[in-house]
């Protein structure tokens, strides 16, 4: 499939989300990180948010508490590529009762190709990187092999309009 690039500034967008058994980690993890983070705008959901401004200091941009929406915003944002690098300690011990949420996060950070970061080590190894401190073009499949796909039964579409999407000669 072909790919679009989509850049990443200097200055990145960074969302950062923890689970409650994971917020200590998180609140660490930033305090350590405090310098790289400053020059990046930084988003979290809600209650991470309110925790870490209080004990870093710094501006946060606060989104809804994650079990009441705030997961969904941040996966719309990074869809309208408002933000383009994920933090996120999710807790794998205890189960969260938004974790359709927790999982559609996932997930669009993957269909966008942004970095995520779900556990302490993985973060120290993405924040030190080099590509932190600079432009980065990030490749994105072309979807617009995807909104154009014929669906059968629709205008344009029909028997067998399925099959022809499947090997891959849409027309567009
Ligand atoms: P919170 O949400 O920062 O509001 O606690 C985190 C989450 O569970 O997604």
């Amino acid at each position: 499939m072909p790919h679009k690039k989509i850049a990443m500034e200097l200055d990145k967008k960074i969302a950062l989300v923890a689970h409650d058994n994971k917020k200590g980690d998180l609140v660490e993890w930033a305090k350590y990180n405090r310098v790289l983070l400053a020059h990046h705008r930084l988003y979290a959901t809600g209650t991470t948010g309110e925790i870490l401004e209080r004990e870093l200091g710094v501006t946060i941009n606060k989104l809804q508490s994650g079990p009441l929406g705030g997961d969904q915003q941040i996966g719309a944002k990074i869809a309208d590529s408002e933000i383009d690098f994920l933090i996120f300690f999710w807790d794998p011990l205890e189960p969260q009762p938004h974790d359709p949420d927790v999982k559609a996060l996932l997930r669009m950070a993957v269909v966008w190709n942004i970095p995520i970061a779900c556990n302490r080590a993985s973060a120290d190894f993405m924040i030190s990187s080099p590509l932190m401190d600079g432009a980065y073009d990030r490749l994105v499949p072309d979807y617009d092999l995807y909104r154009t796909r014929k669906i059968a039964g629709s205008e344009g579409g029909g028997p067998g309009a399925a099959e022809s999407a499947e090997g891959g000669s849409l027309e567009s």
